[in-house]
């Protein structure tokens, strides 16, 4: 266990998941494009806590890998959604 660069991790994946939807999901350079939380609408930044993103995303492109791992998963989910959306297949089989 790595016990240095960690004072950050009392946040949890719903905060994650909030700065994923905030930017929409979007890279830059291979990185959560967090430039993004400064072109959220005033009805987005009602909904969003901008400051406390802004420090995650900061956070999270320092390369957390534990933060990482929760944005490709969401990366997977959301492709998958899309996947679904669009071909709509009838069969619901290899749920897992
Ligand atoms: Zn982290």
């Amino acid at each position: 266990m790595n016990s240095g660069n960690n004072q950050f991790h009392d946040h949890d994946s719903d905060e994650i998941f909030d700065l994923y939807n905030a930017v929409n999901g979007e890279r830059y350079e291979g990185l959560l494009d967090i430039r993004k939380l400064d072109e959220l609408t005033d009805e987005e930044r009602e909904i969003f806590d901008v400051p406390r993103l802004k420090e995650l995303g900061a956070h999270v492109i320092s390369g957390c890998a534990q933060c990482e791992a929760i944005i490709n998963t969401l990366d997977w989910a959301r492709g998958r959604l899309k996947k679904e959306m669009s071909v709509a297949s009838p069969k619901q089989k290899n749920w897992q």
